[in-house]
């Protein structure tokens, strides 16, 4: 089957994420994944810039990842976890629970980030219950998060990005304050916070917790803010009785130069969320943590259990390779890698910032952004960076790329150099 034959099949049945069916705009068939490279269907190879979406931090296909899913798929690839456990699940629950900020002790282990952000707010939701405060049903949040798709989740989306309009109606309604400010690196001034308190000074009593994405918001505008606006979130919320729920999804795994966002504030959360790269990208998978506080909250009041439980949850194929992937990842010198990327995505990407399109240029950890004044043209911007041999799909005004921590400096520089270009010849 050629590439074409491919492609035409794809156009009469499949659906692709944020698109039409048949597809609007270029789609490209691959046919394997290896290290830090795609390689297409029609023989052309690709250096990976987008880690799939935050996930493949070891680049793909890494034997370790390999031979941990093919073990376990051997013992069991999964059962039911209401009244079974198993190896995998224990083990992993106790790794993430060593490696989270100290209070965080009970991990629930669900299947998508979606699933781990509805899980966080109905862990808020029953623990106010438990705790004698049934008023407290909102959550409160700040415009420009991503938490996800579904509709618990969404509901805590940028207002505008997330499409609320669309739902409007079947959406809770939350409280939305400024995008956390200033910046990632830019001095603190108690006015950054004014919005956020004087909310919760004047509907503390109805809101259940605070849900953040730490340092660095991702899919709802790739802004990274200031670790200070954190550390006085988490005191806001101890003076108002809210939980301060963590949405780890994209930052955790060491993308932002620390294992997770919330250590650069030196804060924990209430409920943390993690998914994305926790299974290295080889499969879907998602965990929500939460204190024993939480949890006894839950316990204590009526029906005194949690009210959730996914089919595939701690699915043992993904909780074995998520431990192999975090093994692999604790061995390796991830804190010099993800460092050396910054500094090169720092000074790769400054020549951006002299182009009249760019609006702003950053980068922090894996993390490197070029952000437009104007929405790119897919059309156009997608197959140059496809002709270029390299992987990018940006969104909207931004052109980003969080590489694979294993790549190494030249192909990079590939991805730095495409970007650079692309964005002077075709924005
Ligand atoms: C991707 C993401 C989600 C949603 O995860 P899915 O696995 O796509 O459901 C939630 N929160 C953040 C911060 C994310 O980056």
């Amino acid at each position: 089957m050629t590439a074409r034959d491919l492609l035409a099949r794809d156009r009469r049945s499949v659906w692709h994420p944020y698109n039409a069916s048949p597809a609007v705009g270029p789609i490209y068939p691959v046919r394997r994944a290896e290290g830090t490279r795609l390689y297409l269907e029609d023989g052309r190879e690709l250096v990976d810039g987008m880690s799939s979406w935050w996930a493949a931090i070891h680049g793909y296909g890494h034997p370790a990842l390999v031979e941990a899913i093919e073990r376990q798929a051997k013992d069991m690839a999964h059962v039911m976890f209401g009244g079974l456990t198993h190896r995998p699940a224990v083990e992993l629950s106790e790794k993430l629970a060593s490696l989270a900020p100290d209070p965080l002790e009970r991990v629930f282990l669900c299947d998508s980030g979606s699933v781990s952000v509805e899980v966080a707010i109905k862990m808020a939701l029953q623990y106010q219950q438990g705790r004698g405060r049934p008023k407290k049903q909102s959550l409160l949040t700040v415009r420009g998060g991503y938490h996800g798709d579904t509709f618990g989740a969404m509901a805590t989306c940028d207002p505008v990005n997330g499409m609320h309009t669309l739902f409007r109606g079947a959406l809770p309604e939350h409280h939305f304050v400024p995008p956390p400010s200033p910046s990632f690196g830019e001095p603190w001034d108690e006015a950054h916070i004014g919005e956020l308190k004087g909310r919760l000074e004047q509907r503390g009593g109805e809101i259940a917790a605070v849900i953040l994405e730490p340092v660095v918001q991702g899919a709802g505008g790739m802004r990274f803010y200031s670790p200070r606006y954190l550390e006085r979130v988490r005191e806001l919320c101890d003076e108002h009785g809210a939980l301060l729920i963590l949405d780890e999804i994209a930052t955790g795994f060491g993308r932002t130069g620390r294992l997770f966002g919330c250590e650069h504030a030196g804060i924990a959360p209430d409920i943390m969320c993690l998914g994305k790269a926790l299974t290295g990208g080889m499969m879907t998978a998602a965990a929500t943590l939460a204190t024993g506080e939480v949890a006894a909250g839950i316990r204590d009041s009526a029906p005194g259990l949690f009210m959730h439980g996914p089919t595939f949850m701690a699915n043992p194929l993904a909780a074995a390779v998520s431990l192999a992937s975090i093994d692999l990842l604790l061995q390796s010198d991830w804190q010099a890698r993800v460092a050396a990327i910054e500094e090169q995505l720092v000074r790769e990407l400054a020549p951006c910032r002299e182009l009249a399109q760019v609006k702003d240029v950053r980068a922090l950890g894996g993390i490197g952004v070029v952000e437009l004044c104007d929405p790119v043209d897919m059309d156009v911007v997608q197959p140059a960076f496809v002709d270029r041999g390299v992987w990018i799909r940006p969104f909207g005004r931004l052109v980003y790329t969080m590489p694979p921590f294993v790549i190494e400096q030249g192909d990079l520089s590939r991805i730095t150099g495409a970007i650079t270009q692309v964005v002077r010849d075709h924005t």
